[in-house]
C-alpha cells in the first residue's frame, strides 16, 4: 500500500508513499524510547543550542519548504514562506525560554525543603493535519524536545513529503537520530501506536471526528491527550465599530490560509445598524483578493487542499442557499482543474443552515444578523465550537469587558484578527478540545508535575 499525493493545483499525482506496517512503526517506537532515555539527562543549554541549529535550516531553506507545502496543498509560496519562518520563531523562543519554564519551583512548607519540578515524560504522538504542515508540528515538537522528550508525527496522508523534510530537519539539527521520528502510517494504525507501551500521551490537531477516536483509544488507555479541534470562530461587528477597520480585520481573518484554518473568522456577527455598510465593504474587500495558482507571484488563495474538502464546502454552501441565506458574493465552483473554490460571502445566515452551526472549513464567510450586543453574544456563544473570537468596537473597555467575561472560547482579540503567537497559550473549550499548546502553558502539557518534599 501507498500514500498517493495529488497536487490540489491540478487534480494529478505527482509522488508515492510506502506505507509502513505497523511492527516498524512500533520499532521506531522503540528507538524514540531509547533516544529519549539519554536525551531526558542533557542540559537546557545543550537542546537550545540544537534547537536554533532548527530554526536557521528553516530560515534557509524556507523556499524549498514553501514548495513542498504548496505541491502537497495549495499553500501559496509567499505563505508557505512565512510558515517555515514562524516555525523558525517558535524553535527560537522555546530555545530561549523552555529552562526558565521548567524551572523548579519552590514552595513553602513544613519540611526542609518543597519544590515542584518539571520532569518529561518520554515518547510523544503527535497526530497533525496538512492545513499548516510545518506549524503545526513545530507548534507541539519545540516546546515538547526542549521539555526532554521524544516526538512521533503522524502526519496527515496528503503532506508526507512535509513530514519527512521535518524530520530530516531535525536530524540535520543535529537531535539524536530518532528523537523526532515521522511514521509513516495510515489513521486506522494509529490506535495500534497508541497502545504502545513507550507511548505516554498523544496531541491531535484536526477534526472533531478524529479527535475522539483518538481520545477514545488513549482514554482506555489512560494516557493524557491534547486535542486542538474545530472552530467556527465569532467575529462580532459592534454599532460603534470603525467600518472600514472592521471590514479589512474581517476579510483578513476568513481568508486566512485560503479559509482552512481552525482560527480563522468563520461567524460574523453584525449588529443591524452596522450592517449595511459592513457588508458592502466587507465583499468589496473579498473580492479583491486574488485567487489564483499558489505558484504564481502575488496569489493571495489557492486552491483548497483537496477535492473532497472543496466539494463539501460547497454543500455546506449550497444547504445554506436552500434554507434562506442570501448569496453575496462566489457560491459557483469554477470550471477549470484544481480544487479552486471563490471567495464566497452568505448573509441572513439563521440557526438551522449549515453556515450557523458547522466549521465552514475554506474561504466562505456567514453573517449573522443580529438586534443589539447582548444578542450578538448569545450567538457568538450557541455553538459548538469555542476556539477563538473577535470583538470589533470604537470603545476599548466595552471589547474588553465582552472578551474578558461573555465569549465562550480559549482566545478573544478586540480589534484584530486570532492568530497564534509562541508567548501565549493557544487552544479551545467546548468541542474545539483541551488542553494548550505554546508559552509557558503548552510546553507543561507534556511533563510530570512532580512534588519533592524534603522532610
Ligand atoms: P482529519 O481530522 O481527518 O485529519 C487530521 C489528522 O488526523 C490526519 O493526520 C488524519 O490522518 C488523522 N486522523 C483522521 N482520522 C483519524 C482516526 N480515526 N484515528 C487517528 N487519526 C486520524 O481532517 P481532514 O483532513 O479529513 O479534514 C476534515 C475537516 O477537519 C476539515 O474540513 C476541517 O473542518 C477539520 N480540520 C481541522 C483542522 C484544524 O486545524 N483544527 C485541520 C484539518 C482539518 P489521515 O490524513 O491519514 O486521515
Amino acid at each position: 500500500m501507498t500514500f498517493q499525493s495529488i497536487n490540489p493545483t491540478t487534480g494529478e499525482p505527482f509522488a508515492t508513499y510506502d506505507e509502513w506496517p505497523t511492527e516498524e512503526a512500533h520499532d521506531v517506537v522503540c528507538k524514540a524510547h531509547r533516544d529519549y532515555l539519554a536525551w531526558r539527562r542533557t542540559g537546557f543549554e545543550h537542546r537550545a543550542s540544537l534547537m536554533r541549529n532548527a530554526a536557521e535550516i528553516l530560515n534557509k531553506k524556507a523556499r524549498e519548504y514553501a514548495q513542498l507545502m504548496a505541491e502537497e496543498m495549495g499553500k501559496p509560496l509567499q505563505d508557505g514562506i512565512a510558515e517555515a519562518e514562524k516555525c523558525a520563531l517558535a524553535c527560537e523562543f522555546f530555545a530561549d525560554n523552555a529552562e526558565n519554564f521548567l524551572t523548579r519551583h519552590p514552595v513553602w512548607t513544613e519540611a526542609r525543603r518543597t519544590f515542584v519540578a518539571f520532569n518529561p515524560i518520554g515518547v510523544v504522538l503527535a497526530v497533525m493535519p496538512w492545513n499548516f504542515p510545518f506549524w503545526q508540528v513545530f507548534r507541539f515538537a519545540a516546546p515538547s524536545l526542549m521539555a526532554g522528550n521524544a516526538a512521533l508525527l503522524k502526519h496527515a496522508s496528503n503532506v508526507q513529503g512535509c513530514a519527512l523534510a521535518i524530520e530530516q530537519i531535525f536530524r540535520d539539527a543535529g537531535f539524536p537520530e530518532n528523537l523526532l521520528r515521522t511514521l509513516m502510517i495510515t489513521s486506522k494504525q494509529v490506535e495500534a501506536v497508541i497502545g504502545h507501551r513507550f507511548v505516554r500521551a498523544v496531541t491531535l490537531t484536526g477534526s472533531g471526528a478524529a479527535g475522539r477516536a483518538v481520545a477514545s483509544k488513549a482514554g482506555a488507555m489512560l494516557k493524557k491527550t491534547v486535542l486542538e479541534l474545530g472552530g467556527s470562530d465569532p467575529y462580532l461587528v459592534l454599532e460603534d465599530a470603525d467600518i472600514d477597520s472592521a471590514a479589512a480585520i474581517c476579510a483578513r481573518g476568513r481568508l486566512l490560509n485560503s479559509g482552512q484554518s481552525c482560527i480563522a473568522a468563520k461567524r460574523f456577527i453584525v449588529v443591524e445598524k452596522a450592517r449595511p455598510a459592513f457588508e458592502k465593504r466587507f465583499v468589496e474587500l473579498m473580492s479583491q483578493t486574488k485567487m489564483g495558482d499558489p505558484f504564481e507571484h502575488g496569489t493571495e488563495i489557492g486552491p483548497l487542499a483537496r477535492h473532497d474538502l472543496r466539494d463539501r464546502l460547497h454543500r455546506q454552501v449550497v444547504a445554506s442557499i436552500g434554507k434562506g441565506a442570501r448569496l453575496l458574493l462566489g457560491g459557483v465552483v469554477p470550471n477549470h482543474p484544481g480544487a479552486y473554490y471563490p471567495r464566497t460571502v452568505l448573509t441572513d445566515v439563521r440557526k438551522g443552515m449549515p453556515a450557523y452551526g458547522e466549521e465552514l472549513f475554506g474561504p466562505v464567510a456567514a453573517i449573522i444578523p443580529t438586534r443589539n450586543e447582548a444578542e450578538a453574544i448569545a450567538v457568538a456563544n450557541d455553538s459548538p465550537f469555542g476556539l477563538g473570537g473577535a470583538v470589533i468596537t470604537r470603545d476599548l473597555a466595552r471589547g474588553e469587558r465582552i472578551a474578558e467575561f461573555e465569549i465562550e472560547s480559549g482566545m478573544v482579540f478586540v480589534n484584530d484578527n486570532v492568530r497564534s503567537d509562541p508567548r501565549v497559550p493557544f487552544g479551545g473549550i467546548k468541542e474545539s478540545g483541551y488542553g494548550r499548546e505554546l508559552s509557558c502553558y503548552g510546553i507543561r502539557e507534556f511533563v510530570n508535575i512532580k512534588t519533592v518534599i524534603v522532610a
